[in-house]
């Protein structure tokens, strides 16, 4: 079984695994930088690690055309029902819990964050998640500062890692070094970087960075292009 990765821009990415289309922090229409429109997803799962509208102001319009099923924290989770997404739809969960998906397990992992709904309400914890599927290990940091969780949350072995480096509202290529030590991933992916200039990044170097300074192999994806993992 094989499983793509596309990079929708900023924190969105679209896996197909086993013939099931997940899709991660859906930010399209309002994105300066996505290669797709909301209305030009497939989606069978929509994974959201926490509420701010750069990682969910599509979540609900997309769980509703495409009957999609939304795994969220249980405030999000609540939220999304008042968007009209229906409750046997949502899949609430919360930090350090595990439900079993129809293409594996979703972990929902600590992030060092906030979680602001984009109506102002409470969005609680933000999280990350470790999807462990039939062949690889993938870890979804969300929006998270550097923290020493990442060294319990790489027990068990991670094929991927997917990190945040733009900085100024997460942690950046320096601190994303460490976290690539801590977690010790076979591959690590950029996320978070280059939608607006206060997260401007240059990727390559970061990649050389990774390359000389951690035993993982930086993976930049290109906007649009399926890569397969
Ligand atoms: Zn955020």
């Amino acid at each position: 079984m094989t499983t793509e990765i596309t990079w929708l821009g900023h924190s969105c990415f679209s896996l197909e695994t086993g013939g099931v289309a997940v899709l991660v922090d859906p930010f399209l229409d309002d994105s300066p930088v996505a290669p797709v429109k909301a209305a030009d997803v497939a989606a069978d799962f929509v994974l959201v690690t926490h509420g701010h509208f750069d990682h969910i102001s599509d979540a609900a319009a997309i769980a509703r055309r495409t009957g999609a099923t939304v795994v969220a924290n249980f405030e999000i989770g609540q939220w999304l029902q008042r968007q009209g997404v229906a409750a046997d739809k949502v899949v609430a969960m919360n930090l350090g819990g595990t439900v079993e998906l129809p293409f594996g397990r979703v972990k929902m992992t600590v992030a060092h964050h906030s979680s602001m709904l984009p109506d102002g309400s409470y969005g609680g914890s933000p999280g990350g998640y470790v999807l462990s599927l039939p062949k690889l290990r993938i870890y979804f940091a969300g929006d998270t500062a550097l923290t020493l969780d990442m060294k319990l949350i790489g027990l068990g072995g991670l094929d991927v890692a997917v990190l945040p480096i733009g900085d100024t509202f997460t942690m950046g290529p320096e601190d994303s070094i460490e976290a690539v030590k801590f977690l010790n991933p076979r591959r690590v992916i950029p996320c978070h970087y280059n939608t607006w200039p206060p997260i401007a990044q240059d990727a390559d170097a970061w990649a050389d960075r990774i390359r000389s300074h951690t035993a993982a192999e930086p993976v930049v994806l290109e906007l649009g292009k399926k890569h397969t993992l």
